[in-house]
């Protein structure tokens, strides 16, 4: 009898160890993603009011469900990276929701043959959902150690069409411009000029504008063909504030 205790409590003890490593080791993250990808379409009809839209691009929504985010979050916040909120990503500064980078990818409606510029590099997330969909991107990140952090990181994930660079995205990237679409993803209170030149005739811009201390008003920009720009309040949102270099 006191054999079979034994056993029994030797089994129980391998049984919880395995159970246990296994929870730790093999988090399934692309069952997370479709269960982020429910989450997103959820907001989307929540946001509908605003918005006025029933369901984002299936491509945008096929990239959100295949990009690793929680390659893009300190380790410490791998478990949380597809629940649908923003996280901390060091230097006071986040990774934007994954619904918000949805609608901002949404509206951009980019093309395959497209060129992208983003204000905003952070992670680098956004510029890797946005690699998935175009041909080339080119983000600038003013803080230098999340430049550095990031261009390794979308190098050693392969995403060989992104380009960032170190500096005040204020000024754009005259080099490679015009774009047919520029994000920018820190708040600025005004949309600044040499964005709006950068941006191609049919071109279109996704900026959070507004104050650091309370909402922002996410906003389209649509410069048509004969260059007339024309803009459109999608959606109040929150974002880390657009600092200026020196
Ligand atoms: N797109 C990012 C999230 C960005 S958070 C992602 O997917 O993770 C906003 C980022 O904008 C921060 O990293 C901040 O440092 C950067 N930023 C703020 N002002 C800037 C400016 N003037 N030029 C370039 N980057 C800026």
């Amino acid at each position: 009898m006191k054999f079979v205790n034994r056993l029994f409590f030797v089994v129980l003890v391998i049984f919880t160890v395995l159970t246990y490593s296994s929870v730790a080791f093999s988090i399934d993250y692309s069952e997370r993603r479709k269960q982020l990808i429910n989450e997103i379409n959820k907001d989307i009809l929540l946001t509908y009011f605003s918005t006025k839209r029933q369901q984002f691009d299936p491509r945008v929504m096929e990239v959100l469900g295949k990009v690793p985010r929680h390659l893009f979050v300190p380790k410490a916040l791998q478990e949380s990276a597809y629940k649908n909120r923003p996280l901390p990503i060091g230097y006071g500064q986040t990774i934007s929701q994954p619904y918000i980078v949805a609608l901002m990818t949404d509206l951009l409606e980019t093309k395959k043959d497209a060129s992208v510029l983003e204000i905003g590099t952070g992670s680098g997330y956004q510029a890797a959902v946005l690699a998935e969909l175009v041909k080339s991107v080119f983000t600038i990140e003013i803080i230098e150690p999340l430049e550095k952090k990031a261009s390794s990181r979308l190098k050693t994930l392969g995403y060989d069409n992104v380009t960032v660079k170190l500096a005040d995205g204020y000024y754009g990237w005259e080099q490679h411009a015009p774009f047919d679409g520029i994000i920018v993803t820190a708040a600025a209170n005004h949309i600044p000029p040499p964005l709006v030149k950068q941006l191609k005739p049919g071109g279109r811009m996704v900026i959070p504008v507004g104050g650091h201390f309370f909402t922002q008003n996410l906003t389209l920009v649509v410069k048509s063909e004969d260059g007339t720009v024309k803009t459109y309040q999608i959606l109040p949102v929150a974002f880390v504030p657009f600092t200026r270099g020196h």
